[in-house]
């Protein structure tokens, strides 16, 4: 199966870190692009819908949460699975992107086996 990955982060720095841990967690995909902010992703995702997103939540422009509501009412996106990325660790405000409709979270620091946990369900 070919899998996209659509990487959204306000730090280019940190885009790459996150890159390189996939790629250290033994995960393939076929694609994988970047954002620097919420409406930089959803021009992406108008153009082309990816499966999984891994998504900051402190941005610019459009932050990691509005931009879980505006995928959510995309059609296109139904199947798209969305891993957050983020400092923020409170259950609350996890739980309340959860309800949102994110799929898991991802708090930073992280290892590649994190993500591997979280995002091989997915793959
Ligand atoms: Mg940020």
């Amino acid at each position: 199966m070919s899998k996209s990955l659509l990487i959204v982060d306000d730090s280019a720095t940190m885009r790459k870190i996150i890159m390189r841990s996939v790629r250290m967690s033994g995960l393939q995909f076929d694609s994988t692009e970047e954002a620097g902010n919420g409406v930089e992703a959803l021009e992406k995702l108008k153009a082309s819908p990816v499966d999984i997103i891994l998504c900051d939540v402190n941005m610019p422009e459009m932050n990691g949460t509005e931009l879980v509501k505006k995928v959510r009412e995309m059609d296109s996106c139904r199947d798209t699975k969305i891993v957050m990325v983020s400092t923020e660790s409170s259950q609350e405000f996890i739980d309340n992107l959860l309800a949102e409709g994110a799929n898991d979270y991802i708090t930073k620091p992280f290892t590649p086996d994190k993500f591997r946990e979280k995002l091989s369900p997915f793959v």
